[in-house]
């Protein structure tokens, strides 16, 4: 008789999504005069850059003749864009990051989700509440934690997203061996200072722990004091990986690649207290169980390297906060306290009353969907996260309604 792995009983079944299709299907029905517009999702809109497009269509033709055919690519991905994310994206802030620690893979969902694997079962966790998913789920499905109790797992520190430490939670008081951070922050919007990474940098120092970044919303920040990388941290090339992915940037959510940063410095210990290099534990991890990311995809990724590209990843960027700045003013003229849209394409608004029950207001009286924090985590209780991606025309129509409705 084959038995499963019952550590994916313990999931907390995600009723979030379906949730949300379920009652605005309900809505849909009940009032088929009017329309709904969503701004509850995290995914782009906009169409790819052309640069990307156009790196598309004569990769696509290279395939198609036999002397420019290609076939298996490195697993870690083509030196090309490996080298090209070193140059424009790491040495112009003065980070120290090789090309051969960049490893190119599909979506940095998997990676933030995959990377977990290659350390002990017995580590000690520290994950922010509230929270993308993938990283509490994917150590439930490895048995690193009990089963749910109220929300939460038994086996993870959670690092408290709150009003009172403006959603950067602070450091734990107990020692942690792997530690989550994301800024800009899903779903807060919610940045670091440099001084809140250094600190974060020094506790992983302390307790010889690994802090894993993401940085997959990088691209959105404006503010120059802010880092947009763990490795403008001194030291961090110890401790820190580092997630980016192009899907945010260029609108590959639905194209897929990305990239992850493992430092050769970094090190992990086995029971016996030997040392073991983590870059060389994720190369063979990558290259048993991956097979690299499409060659068309690549070369589209590393067109957004060219000055057309940053010229166009740049005003793409600019549109979505754009339309956050929009959500931003609407908000405050409601009287309602939020953060982020300023550097992340998420508004995270904290309205003061149950987050399912401001979602159905705002559904019920501006057919307008939002995102309830409670779905994200504890601490998402009594917020909603009101996304920016979205048409210009939509986020206005959209803001008008919530006006006119809760005025
Ligand atoms: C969108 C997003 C990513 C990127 O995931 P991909 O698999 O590269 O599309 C990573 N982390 C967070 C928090 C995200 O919101």
């Amino acid at each position: 008789m084959i038995r499963i792995n019952e550590n994916y009983t313990k999931l907390k079944a995600s009723y979030l999504f379906a949730d949300i299709a379920k009652r605005v299907s309900a809505y849909v029905a009940a009032n088929p005069a009017k329309p709904v517009i969503r701004l509850g999702i995290g995914d782009v809109t906009e169409p790819l850059p052309p640069v990307c497009v156009e790196a598309l269509h004569a990769a696509t033709d290279e395939m198609a003749r036999r002397e420019t055919f290609r076939g298996y690519g490195p697993e870690q991905g083509y030196a090309f864009l490996r080298e090209a994310v070193v140059q424009h994206e790491f040495a112009p802030r003065g980070c120290e990051v090789e090309a051969d620690e960049v490893f190119i893979s599909d979506g940095s969902k998997c990676d933030c989700g995959n990377i977990q694997e290659i350390f002990s079962t017995d580590i000690r966790l520290a994950i922010p509440d509230p929270v993308y998913p993938v990283y509490v789920d994917t150590n439930v499905m490895a048995g690193r934690t009990g089963a749910n109790v109220d929300g939460r797992y038994p086996g993870v520190t959670y690092l408290d997203s709150t009003p009172a430490n403006g959603y950067v939670p602070a450091i734990p008081s107990t020692p942690a061996d792997l530690i989550y951070l994301c800024f800009p922050n899903n779903p807060t919007g919610a940045v670091a200072t440099k001084a809140q990474l250094e600190a974060w940098v020094a506790y992983a120092r302390k307790h010889r722990a690994i802090i894993l970044f993401d940085a997959a919303y990088e691209s959105y920040i404006r503010d120059p004091a802010i880092p947009h990388s763990i490795y403008e941290i001194a030291g961090a090339r110890e401790v820190a990986i580092e997630f980016r992915s192009y899907s945010k940037i260029a609108g590959f959510t639905g194209t897929r690649c990305a990239y992850t940063v493992v430092p050769k410095a970094l090190k992990a210990w086995d029971s016996a207290g030997n040392e073991h290099s983590v870059h060389a534990l994720w190369n063979r991890r990558h290259t048993t169980k991956f097979n690299g990311v499409a060659y068309p995809i690549q070369k589209a990724a590393a067109a957004i390297y060219t000055d057309a590209g940053k010229a166009q990843t740049k005003a793409l960027t600019d549109f979505y906060l754009g339309n956050a700045k929009l959500i931003r003013a609407a908000v405050a003229k409601l009287g309602l306290k939020c953060v982020g849209g300023d550097n992340a394409p998420y508004i995270w608004v904290n309205t003061g009353r149950d987050s399912w029950e401001f979602f159905d207001l705002l559904l019920s009286k501006a057919q307008v969907v939002c995102t309830p924090g409670a779905g994200f985590g504890k601490c998402g209780e009594g917020h909603v996260r009101i996304s920016a991606f979205n048409s210009r025309a939509n986020v206005e129509e959209a803001l008008a309604r919530i006006a006119a409705a809760l005025k």
